[in-house]
């Protein structure tokens, strides 16, 4: 019988290949909700959303851009915002 655990939708669940052949059910925690533009609100390309444990594992560029407000802002927002920077600054 499944624990109950296993019954909440909370944990998905994820079918692996177990070296004997046979298929076996996995339960894992789902991933975080996406990073969003500061500004905008629009979901970032090229910033992970996972767990700390897994996240740990990828290198410092693949988390996110490395660029002035990379994984804070999107690239037309951070454009916008570097030129009001500088035309401030004059
Ligand atoms: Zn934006």
């Amino acid at each position: 019988m499944t624990q109950r655990i296993h019954k909440s939708n909370s944990l998905r669940t994820v079918y692996k290949k177990v070296p004997g052949g046979a298929l076996k059910t996995h339960y894992e925690a789902r991933n975080p909700s996406k990073a969003h533009c500061a500004i905008c609100g629009k979901p970032l390309p090229g910033v992970e959303s996972k767990r700390s444990a897994k996240l740990k594992k990828l290198s410092k560029t693949e988390k996110r851009p490395s660029r002035p407000y990379g994984g804070m802002l999107c690239s037309y927002c951070s454009r916008k915002k570097i030129i009001e920077v500088a035309r401030k600054n004059l």
